[in-house]
């Protein structure tokens, strides 16, 4: 045979979404975690479009990320999970944890963020979870982060970490092992299948090879912006996930034709909402708190499409949708998600009333 005819093409992420997402939606909503679907869109490219920071790149990430989100909010908020780590290793300006960069930009390995509680430590709404005290080459770190995503043993994940001068330090964490504990002891409405799990971190050293940022202060400002812009996939994804949904309940359009938010108008307000985000990723790695205000206002408008289009296809399909195992129900829990993780809806609106 000649060599040609035995390389096979790498999928597209529409394939994979097609032929290994779409038939598991059932189970990863039961709590199936998807870890090949995920090696195989790693495979797809879907995690290194913003390595090199670019507003197309970041844009494409986003796209990808909303391609899967049209199927699958757990599966799309693993690529956010995953998208986070190689954003801050991509963007760090430390040689040690730039080492893993190539093997999470391309799938090989997984991994996740625990910068939920640094985000609302942030805006002073709770304090920060992890401490940690300067030893040898490195610092002693204990605390305990009560959801990180993506996770299995073996998982990397970042953290921050607070010294007892109030510096901050950002680093990277195996979990799973004796010092970075994990236990998966809640059950979730939706969301079931991002293999989210407890971390208690017990006195672990994390050595200066595996710190991101020894300053946090001054790195978080530079990331903050991806970080929040690439949610947005998910967000959008799933908004044109549930507008497809209500166009091919035929019965349920005739029916429900004169609901206040139908499919066209759901998918018109995304892509107003997308070019929003194009324009934002051209601005992504400005610091300033105005710019980052933007982004929040950004964000904040995607999680409350998504509810409304949620919601929508709720009423469309009445009582169908009201029927345990529905397609529109678990659309509506998904969206609620979008609008409770961090930063949330009530997060980002207090940090808009604040600023007004
Ligand atoms: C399925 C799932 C997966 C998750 N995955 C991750 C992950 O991968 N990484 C990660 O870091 N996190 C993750 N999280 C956490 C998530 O992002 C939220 O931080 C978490 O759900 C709690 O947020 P909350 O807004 O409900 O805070 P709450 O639990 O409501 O609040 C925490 C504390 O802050 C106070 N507070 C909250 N909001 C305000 C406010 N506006 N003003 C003043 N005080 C306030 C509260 O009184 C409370 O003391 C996950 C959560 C879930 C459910």
């Amino acid at each position: 045979m000649a060599a040609s005819a035995r390389i096979t093409p790498p999928r597209t992420v529409a394939e994979i979404v097609r032929e290994d997402l779409r038939p598991r939606l059932a189970a990863i909503d039961a709590g199936e975690y998807p870890v090949d679907v995920l090696r195989a869109l790693g495979a797809a490219g879907t995690f290194a479009h913003h390595v090199e920071g670019t507003p197309e790149g970041l844009l494409a990430a986003i796209d990808a990320m909303g391609q899967a989100g049209e199927a699958c909010l757990s599966t799309a908020f693993c690529i956010w999970c995953q998208d986070a780590l190689v954003w801050y290793l991509a963007r760090s300006e430390e040689a040690g944890p730039r080492r893993h960069l190539a093997a999470f930009a391309d799938g090989a390995a997984l991994g996740g963020t625990g910068l939920s509680n640094p985000m609302k430590a942030f805006s002073g709404i709770e304090p920060l979870a992890l401490r940690c005290e300067r030893e040898g080459a490195g610092y002693r770190v204990r605390g305990r982060l009560p959801w990180v995503s993506n996770l299995v043993p073996g998982h990397l994940f970042a953290g921050i970490a607070s010294l007892p001068d109030g510096r901050r330090v950002m680093g990277l964490f195996e979990a799973g092992t004796a010092a970075v504990a994990i236990a998966a002891n809640a059950r979730f409405v939706a969301l079931e299948g991002t293999g989210t799990v407890t971390v208690m971190v017990r006195d672990a050293y994390l050595p200066d090879a595996d710190v991101i940022a020894h300053d946090v202060a001054a790195f978080v400002p530079r990331i903050r912006n991806g970080f929040v812009l690439l949610q947005t996939g998910m967000g959008l994804g799933l908004v044109r996930g549930v507008a497809r949904l209500m166009r091919e309940d035929a019965r349920g359009r005739h029916d429900g034709r004169y609901l206040p938010l139908g499919p066209e108008a759901i998918e018109a307000r995304a892509e107003v909402l997308r070019e929003r985000v194009a324009a934002a990723a051209v601005r992504h790695a400005e610091t300033d708190r105005a710019t980052f205000l933007d982004t929040l206002r950004l964000r904040l408008d995607v999680s409350l499409l998504a509810l409304e289009a949620a919601q929508s296809a709720m009423l469309q399909f009445g009582a169908r949708g009201y029927l345990e195992g529905s397609e529109p129900f678990r659309r509506l829990r998904e969206a609620q998600f979008v609008a409770i993780v961090t930063p949330s809806v009530k997060h980002i609106t207090t940090e808009l009333a604040r600023a007004a």
